[in-house]
């Protein structure tokens, strides 16, 4: 056991993965529950879901030695200004948006003397969301982010690696600037695409009546899947993450650019050679154990 109670603030995807996975290790004493809709309390309980839910995030974080938001990014700093008054001194905040600079700057003006904010991020997800989308396995063999903020303790980030580590995740540390221009190029910059090509896709479907769905291929399956996201978070995500995505949205148009530009010169060679090298790329992630060598891109269905 790492912690004696852990509360989770928002209880989707990540907060019942973190849930049925710190069961599974048998990493916490007690945890807590808390999510802003009733709807949401109620399928929580019926499920089994945290060893509590409360119906207030007060009485959620209270005593907790770990609390973790788990709410989209835009709504991460009124959800610390409301349980700021109520957490033990001593404890950890942390968090697991996938945007760090905008959380830290969102959150860190709440956190009360004598409690130590860690902020974090799992790269771990699929495209399914809410309190009964969480599996144990979600974290195992996936990367988690730590991004300590200046005089993080080092034994409290210590033992917040440790409970990650137990969640089946290999951790690493990283600053939120370095942290947010990453994961625009291996996250948001890519569902941002995925969703530009299915909304093209949408707008065809209404002149070739459906075959866009009728015929759909595995290329075009691929971006459905990462395009059914939920709204809400890829919102906040792009809101939050502005410079970074336009950064790599601009290097991607100009590519895109001389890419249209070698079909429209019959440069084949160009072609070929850009796909050889992106192929490469393929092989690397496959090998880092990022992902399987089976057919369907290696999903079990659902996942990512
Ligand atoms: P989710 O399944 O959609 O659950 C979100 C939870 O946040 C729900 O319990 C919801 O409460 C609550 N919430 C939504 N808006 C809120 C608001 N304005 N104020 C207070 N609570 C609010 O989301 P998730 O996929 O677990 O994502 C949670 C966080 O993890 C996000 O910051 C996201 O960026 C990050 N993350 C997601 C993934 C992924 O692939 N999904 C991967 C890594 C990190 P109700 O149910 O009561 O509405």
């Amino acid at each position: 056991m790492i912690y004696n109670k852990v509360a989770l603030i928002g209880l989707g995807l990540i907060a019942s993965s973190i849930f049925w996975s710190a069961k599974r290790g048998a990493l916490a004493g007690q945890v807590t529950g808390y999510a802003r809709s009733a709807a949401t309390r109620d399928t929580a309980r019926r499920i089994g879901l945290c060893d509590t839910i409360c119906d207030t995030a007060a009485e959620a974080v209270a005593d907790a030695d770990l609390v973790i938001l788990c709410v989209p990014v835009g709504a991460m700093g009124a959800v610390a200004a409301e349980i700021a008054p109520h957490l033990k001194p001593g404890a950890v905040i942390s968090d697991v948006g996938s945007v760090k600079k905008a959380v830290i700057e969102a959150v860190q003006p709440h956190i009360p003397d004598g409690v130590h904010f860690i902020p974090a991020h799992p790269l771990a997800g699929t495209e399914h969301s809410g309190p009964k989308s969480g599996f144990a396995e979600l974290f195992d063999n996936r990367w988690c982010l730590l991004v300590p903020v200046e005089g993080s303790d080092a034994a409290k980030v210590a033992e917040l690696r440790a409970f990650w580590e137990g969640l089946g995740s290999n951790v690493e540390e990283m600053d939120a600037e370095h942290h947010d221009l990453v994961l625009a190029v291996t996250s948001h910059t890519p569902h941002l695409i995925a969703y530009t090509m299915v909304g093209v896709a949408d707008d065809l479907r209404r002149v070739t009546d459906s075959e866009v769905i009728k015929y759909s291929a595995a290329g075009f399956r691929d971006f459905t899947r990462i395009a059914a996201s939920d709204p809400t978070m890829w919102r906040d995500v792009f809101m939050t993450n502005k410079d970074a995505t336009l950064e790599i949205l601009g290097r991607f148009t100009e590519e895109l650019f001389a890419l249209q530009r070698a079909i429209r010169t019959g440069d084949g060679d160009l072609l070929f050679d850009y796909f050889t090298r992106t192929r490469a790329i393929r092989r690397g992630i496959i090998d880092a154990g990022q992902d399987t060598d089976a057919p369907d891109f290696g999903r079990v269905a659902g996942r990512k």
